[in-house]
């Protein structure tokens, strides 16, 4: 090939590179430019994200499948959190099993007060721990009431718009889409429960996660205990569940999957009655499975309680 000619085809290809390299970045915003957020665990991670889109870059301190109560932050984890435009957690007593969040970020030099920090149940409507050892302590799974995930994404909404106020049109109706979704997933829930009998709704589970999902879909909401900040699974608990079990002929069991499962497994061998399947309480599925999303996570939950307690 002549020398002229190979320049030019050199010079060809590097404009064609360039080229590629600029439609990539004219699509997905840069690293550096996309707000960087901080959430306590899965769940808020994906409001977050679909709330943000491509504006925001999250992190999940707890990972998918581990349980926020108690955590033990790495030193990834507390790098990020230094350099968060926000931080959301949940608050209602849920990440204080060993006051990690806290402590947390402290260490970052992050605040609410200097508004980088944002409770994303503000407005939630408590409900409380009633065992005697918690007695009158906020209960924090309010996520599972559908209509308390609307209250989250527009907490974080507002956030959003209040860090990022160049972007707050994006916010606001990348928000409204996916609350419209959530409007219509709680009206599916709430048909899809209705198959099941009204004697036939207990809900056995580990945790004790489930009040505002049964204060909102009229169930009753038994458990081995009652949060995880201080799981257990004691003898007393144990024979406590296998009565109400054996005394409310409860068709089948649930298993949560950020729990341990050996407390469940012995009162399904106890009472001869199955774990129907896997539910979601503290996590998402991992990316790919089941329950890979908030929405998905709620219809999966709908799904097996139904199979499990209609039939
Ligand atoms: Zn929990």
């Amino acid at each position: 090939m002549k020398k002229w000619l190979m320049g030019l085809a050199m010079l060809v290809v590097a404009v064609f590179l360039t080229a590629c390299n600029e439609e990539e970045g004219g699509t997905t915003k840069e690293k550096g430019d996309q707000l960087q957020v901080v959430t306590t665990y899965s769940i808020i991670y994906d409001i977050v994200k679909n709330v943000g889109g491509d504006l925001v870059d999250v992190h999940s301190l707890a990972p998918i499948g581990s349980d926020p109560h108690q955590y033990d932050p790495l030193p990834q984890d507390v790098a990020l959190t230094t350099d968060a435009d926000v931080v959301f957690y949940n608050g209602l007593n849920l990440e204080e099993g060993n006051g990690w969040f806290q402590k947390l970020i402290e260490t970052a030099g992050k605040s609410e007060e200097d508004g980088q920090v944002f409770k994303i149940s503000e407005g939630v409507k408590a409900m409380h721990l009633n065992s005697e050892e918690h007695k009158g302590e906020e209960d924090p799974h309010a996520w599972l009431d559908a209509r308390n995930g609307i209250i989250y994404t527009e907490n974080v909404r507002d956030a959003l718009k209040k860090v990022d106020p160049d972007n707050a049109k994006i916010y606001e109706e990348n928000a409204q889409a996916y609350i419209e979704e959530l409007e219509a997933l709680h009206e599916e829930i709430q048909e899809q429960v209705n198959q099941i009998p009204k004697e036939k709704r207990v809900l056995v589970t580990s945790e004790g996660a489930f009040k505002y999902f049964s204060d909102a879909y009229d169930f009753k909401a038994a458990y081995i205990w009652e949060i995880n900040s201080h799981s257990e699974g004691t003898p007393e608990q144990l024979k406590s569940i296998i009565e109400i079990v054996n005394d409310d002929q409860v068709p089948a069991l649930f298993l949560e999957t950020s729990v341990d499962p050996r407390s469940m497994e012995m009162v399904e061998r106890e009472t001869g009655v199955p774990i129907a399947g896997k539910i979601f309480t503290d996590s998402l599925g991992k990316p790919g499975e089941d329950g890979d999303t908030y929405i998905k996570m709620l219809k999966w939950n709908a799904d097996m309680i139904v199979s499990g307690l209609a039939e």
